[in-house]
């Protein structure tokens, strides 16, 4: 049986129902990232969540993360948009980076790829905001992924909400969520080169 969300101690007390909260677009790429970040979120915004991660392979591995994160958007009751699976296009992205490891010069392509794509689904469907879920990640550092999403949002004209979500027990909470819902828990970053690594 699951457990009454709202009774996380946590999560902040909601603002009045009768407040309107802006619109945010939130991109979320696996399970664990959607298990406690969308509910945080929603004590201040109207979240969407948006899986978008073309950089994901195999094509099994992708859906079985979107899997994981359709069940929180539904546990959740929080709506979820999916953008196209198309990895060629982020291959064409990060070309030349093959050899570089999880934390190197690809992985700051592969944030902006995923986070200007979510700008501008924000912008076309009337989002006041876009944010991503990617900074709950220990390898995910807040000091690179931050200004991306910054100068993306001065070049799409959508408000970019900053933040750390590792920081105040949010990964351990992200954690402590996913086995709750016994949510598919990956072991690697996502792209092909970071399998590659972790089998290595
Ligand atoms: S290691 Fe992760 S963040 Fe870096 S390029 Fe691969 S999938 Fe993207």
């Amino acid at each position: 049986m699951l457990k009454a969300l709202s009774t996380n101690p946590n999560i902040k007390k909601p603002p009045s129902q009768f407040v309107s909260k802006p619109k945010l677009l939130l991109h979320t790429c696996c399970g664990i990232c959607s298990a406690w970040i969308p509910e945080k979120l929603s004590l201040d915004f109207e979240v969407t969540i948006f899986y978008f991660n073309p950089n994901i392979h195999p094509r099994e591995e992708y859906e079985k993360r979107r899997e994981a994160v359709r069940q929180m958007s539904e546990i959740l009751k929080i709506p979820m948009l999916e953008g196209e699976y198309n990895p060629r296009v982020w291959f064409e992205k990060v070309r030349g980076f093959a050899g570089e490891r999880e934390g190197g010069a690809r992985c700051p392509l592969c944030f902006e790829m995923r986070l200007l794509r979510t700008a501008e689904e924000a912008k076309k469907f009337g989002f006041e905001y876009f944010a991503s879920t990617l900074t709950v990640g220990r390898f995910k550092p807040a000091v690179v992924i931050n200004p991306i999403g910054e100068k993306i949002a001065a070049e799409v004209g959508v408000k970019f909400l900053a933040g750390d979500f590792k920081k105040q027990g949010g990964e351990m909470e992200s954690q402590k969520r996913g086995r709750e819902f016994h949510l598919y828990h990956q072991n690697y970053c996502g792209c092909v080169y970071s399998l590659k690594d972790r089998r290595e």
